[in-house]
């Protein structure tokens, strides 16, 4: 018995389907990582906020700072390898993650807008080097003033 919902955002096989699910599963994962090395040096931020743009995964409101946790699949990563389009149901994918990618950059736009500078971070960065992200997060912060 499949676990999703068949319906029109459901591509239509089930390898393309058993992708998409692994994908999301890892995704929640290196986002935490950096979370909670975000908040072990006492850094206070909001997560998933729905009142802005893109509902950012992670905020930090008084500095103005949105970052994005990309996964490299559904945001299509540039040059990285876990950013192909699956060669199965190409034509289903192909749009979908075009969109991805238009509506990552109008965000980012409208976030401007609103005085925000976005940290794109990919999660491909996160599992290399997870460190190396939580610095450039935390510098970031300390150039954005407030
Ligand atoms: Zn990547």
């Amino acid at each position: 018995v499949p676990y999703y919902r068949r319906d029109a955002d459901t591509p239509p096989d089930a390898a393309a389907t058993e992708r998409m699910r692994a994908v999301k599963r890892e995704g929640t994962k290196p986002e935490m990582r950096i979370r909670k090395a975000l908040h072990a040096r006492g850094m206070r931020y909001r997560v998933n906020v729905r009142s802005l743009p893109g509902r950012p995964d992670i905020v930090f409101p008084a500095r103005r700072v949105a970052v994005l946790v990309h996964g490299c699949f559904w945001h299509q990563h540039p040059g990285c390898a876990s950013a192909t389009t699956p060669r199965v149901n190409a034509v289903y994918w192909r749009p979908k993650l075009r969109r991805n990618v238009q509506r990552d950059a109008e965000n980012v736009a409208d976030l401007a807008e609103l005085g925000y500078r976005t940290l794109v971070i990919w999660e491909c960065e996160i599992k290399r080097d997870a460190p190396r992200v939580v610095e450039r997060i935390v510098s970031a912060l300390s150039s954005a003033g407030g």
